[in-house]
């Protein structure tokens, strides 16, 4: 296994592109060129000696560089949300300074505060030359507007608009700049992504219209106050400031209907487009992308043990973590509840999807803290290629779901789309839909597997086991749906159909004279609902059968939850007489005193623990002091899973009430079952040796349910 750590020294640094760097390079060395050339050509650009410069001019202008600095410094944009994209309120007073006092004063001031703020913020040097540079073809292309047309000013000859002609042409050196700053920006940007440069520049312009062009539209006021009343000219941070807040919640409100207020990753619908221009243009180079949906392991039950804040905070924890295992041009997205996405543009092969799904992986097996404790999380990633897998995005994005779902099914971790993934009701949108059919349908049959005294060898009853098999003739195992039915509340309606089966099943036993009590299995969900005792006693009494014939297992875990409310349904049901058992006892750690206070007749030891009964000296001296403990609180106690003799033996030995498992017999339809239960009744009558193990049944093969049925001789 890679530990994060490792992970994170493999992490490739991302490849930026030699045009990139041909941008990067070309646009501060053809700034400082062209600027050099200018001042070289363009006449005496200091007053002459013995000419004063204007005091006011000079204020104008200090107050110019106050501003404009303070601008780069503080950009009004630099809310954490939005992507400040280098629009500063700098840009009017540099675009006054270049009107007023023309190209060298704007040029130095402009390109001298980005170059302060890239080195106080500790960008890259890279990017603060660039921007300079930038900045400075920007305001070139302004000038030479502004000289075309006779506007030039300098510092020994300053100039501020007086008409509209004057309008007119600061309006087309404005947009020369906006146009010059735009492409720069945005070239450098789609070259770094690889995206189109048409897309990136359509995706940013109505904003950075709004934005530049109020910003740029007040520029001739400004300069018009330097010229006639130079110390006024401050004021004109108050316009400018509106403007921005003005832009920024724009950006902001955009921002939040295209991203999660959670993690600030993009949204579902958000993610779709991004999606869907990256699809675009992998398929226009050839290239293959790919998709992966992440869901977290265990993370319903930070939710439900230590509140919805905690697993709010977990959430924004997790949503860091992603956005860190992913290189940059990775879009990652959370999709709802505790399901994120990545999309992998531009990959040449399945192993740099695999990489960024074990970088995933990776960072979420990381413990995460949690109001002060170490809680274990994980993930299960499924994986799937455009154009390999799919052709459009929503069968792209059903085939990730897919191996996701198949993923979490095998236990967390990575698995890669597959047709094997695509027969019957795979995918859990597929599956759902399906399964809810089929309940409606009455397609979900039960059948019964038998549990034995282990002191008399007589049938103790039989436990209820829903099956499905969908109409293509796929067995679903109940692991694969009843979890899904429990999560999107359709648990209550497979209970119901899973309790009528059961006691029309006892009922129908009964009227043919045997007496076999069944046992239903019940969700969390279920012993929630405050009518669910109701519901019990009404069908009780529908097919005529005693509250005593009927056992409710529900699952240890269920005590984790809401206790009180667990409490009061239980002791509802045992009023009727229904006995309760608590399955799966010894994986989740409730105390055995707990049992006490609840009305609890049985606990069903996991079969994790009598696997290994007879194998391990651990395991054994756990299930032996369940058992006495069991014993001293008046508890039945039922081994399931016990698979061979020698566990029965060592049950047998500790004093274990109750047993099932395959050693006894497989789950059985009806008809079957009840033949079972027949066979086992008249073999007892003959004179055969109470436990007597030996002359047990062997496995008949052949029978529907588990796989193969045992059948009584
Ligand atoms: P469970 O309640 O622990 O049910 C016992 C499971 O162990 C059954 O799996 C059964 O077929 C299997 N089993 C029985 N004997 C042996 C054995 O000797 N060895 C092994 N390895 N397994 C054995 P199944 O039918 O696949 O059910 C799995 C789980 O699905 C059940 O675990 C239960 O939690 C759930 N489930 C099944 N039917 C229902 C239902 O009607 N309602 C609800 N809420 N849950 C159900
Ligand atoms: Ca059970
Ligand atoms: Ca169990």
């Amino acid at each position: 296994m890679t530990s994060a750590t490792d992970v994170e020294r493999e992490r490739p640094a991302p490849a930026r592109p030699a045009v990139f760097w041909g941008h990067v390079v070309t646009v501060p060395v053809l700034a400082v060129l062209l600027v050099a050339w200018q001042t070289a050509t363009a006449g005496p650009w200091w007053p002459a000696d013995g000419q004063a410069f204007p005091t006011g001019a000079a204020v104008a202008l200090a107050v110019g560089v106050v501003l404009v600095v303070g601008g780069e410094l503080w950009p009004v944009l630099g809310s954490r949300t939005v992507d400040p994209s280098g629009v500063a309120w700098s840009t009017t007073f540099a675009f006054a300074v270049l009107l007023f006092a023309g190209l060298l004063p704007a040029v130095a001031l402009l390109a001298g505060a980005s170059v302060l703020s890239g080195v106080l913020a500790r960008k890259a040097a890279y990017r603060w030359v660039f921007n300079a540079g930038q900045y400075s073809l920007s305001l070139l292309a302004a000038w030479g507007v502004l000289v075309v047309f006779d506007r030039d000013a300098r510092p020994s000859e300053l100039w501020s608009p007086a008409d509209l002609s004057d309008l007119g042409v600061v309006a087309l050196a404005a947009a020369a700049y906006f146009v010059v700053n735009e492409l720069l920006v945005t070239f450098a940007v789609s070259a770094l992504s690889g995206t189109s440069l048409l897309d990136d520049l359509r995706s940013v312009l109505y904003f950075e219209l709004v934005a530049n062009g109020a910003q740029l539209g007040l520029a001739p006021l400004v300069a018009v106050v330097m010229e006639h009343a130079p110390a006024l000219t401050a004021l004109g941070v108050l316009p400018v400031l509106a403007i921005h807040r003005q832009a920024v919640a724009e950006r902001e409100s955009r921002h939040a209907a295209t991203h999660d207020d959670l993690t600030q990753l993009a949204n579902r619908k958000h993610f779709l487009t991004l999606a869907e221009s990256a699809m675009d243009l992998a398929a226009r180079s050839d290239q293959s992308l790919a998709l992966l949906v992440v869901d977290l392991d265990r993370f319903k039950e930070v939710n439900d043990v230590l509140g919805h804040q905690a697993g709010d905070r977990t959430i924004v924890e997790v949503g860091r973590r992603l956005r860190h295992a992913v290189r940059d041009g990775d879009v990652v997205a959370r999709l709802g509840g505790d399901e994120f996405a990545v999309l992998v543009p531009a990959i040449t092969s399945l192993d740099d999807a695999l990489g960024v799904a074990q970088r995933v992986v990776a960072e979420l097996e990381r413990p995460f803290e949690v109001e002060g404790r170490l809680v274990d999380l994980g993930g299960s990633v499924g994986v799937a290629l455009l154009p390999q897998h799919a052709g459009d995005f929503e069968a792209l994005f059903s085939r990730a779901d897919a191996a996701m779902f198949a993923a979490k099914r095998d236990g967390g971790g990575i698995r890669v789309y597959g047709p094997e993934l695509d027969s019957g009701a795979t995918g859990r949108v597929g599956l759902l839909g399906s399964l809810r059919r089929a309940i409606e349908a009455g397609d979900l049959v039960v059948e019964y597997q038998p549990k034995i005294d282990m002191r008399t060898g007589a049938t103790d009853g039989v436990e209820a086991l829903v099956r499905w098999r969908t109409t293509d003739g796929v067995l679903v195992p109940p692991d694969d749906f009843v979890p899904l039915a429990e999560q999107s509340g359709l648990m209550p309606r497979l209970t119901a159909s899973v309790l009528e089966q059961a006691l029309a099943q006892c009922a129908a036993w009964q009227q043919a004279g045997l007496r076999v009590p069944v046992a239903v299995n019940v969700s969390l969900r279920d012993v929630l609902d405050a009518r669910f005792a109701v519901g019990v006693a009404e069908r009780l009494v529908r097919y005529g059968v005693l509250g005593p014939m009927l056992t409710l297992e529900i699952t240890e875990r269920v005590l984790a939850e809401d206790m009180l409310r667990v409490q009061a349904t239980l002791e509802e049901v045992s009023g009727l007489g229904v006995r309760v058992s608590l399955d799966d006892f010894g994986t989740g750690w409730s105390s055995l005193v707990l049992l006490r206070r609840l009305p609890v007749a049985e606990v069903k030891l996991d079969r994790s623990f009598v696997a290994q009964v007879a194998r391990s000296r651990s395991d054994a001296a756990i299930v032996r002091a369940v058992i006495d403990l069991a014993h001293e609180l008046d508890l039945v106690v039922v081994a399931e899973g016990v698979e061979d003799a020698a566990t029965w033996s060592a049950l047998a030995a500790m004093g274990c009430d109750t047993a099932q498992g395959w050693h006894i017999a497989r789950s059985l339809p009806a008809p079957a079952a009840t033949a079972w239960v027949r066979e086992r009744a008249r073999d007892r009558h003959g004179a055969r040796q109470v436990g007597d193990r030996t002359e047990r049944p062997q496995p008949v093969p052949g029978q529907t349910g588990d796989g193969a049925g045992l059948a009584g001789r």
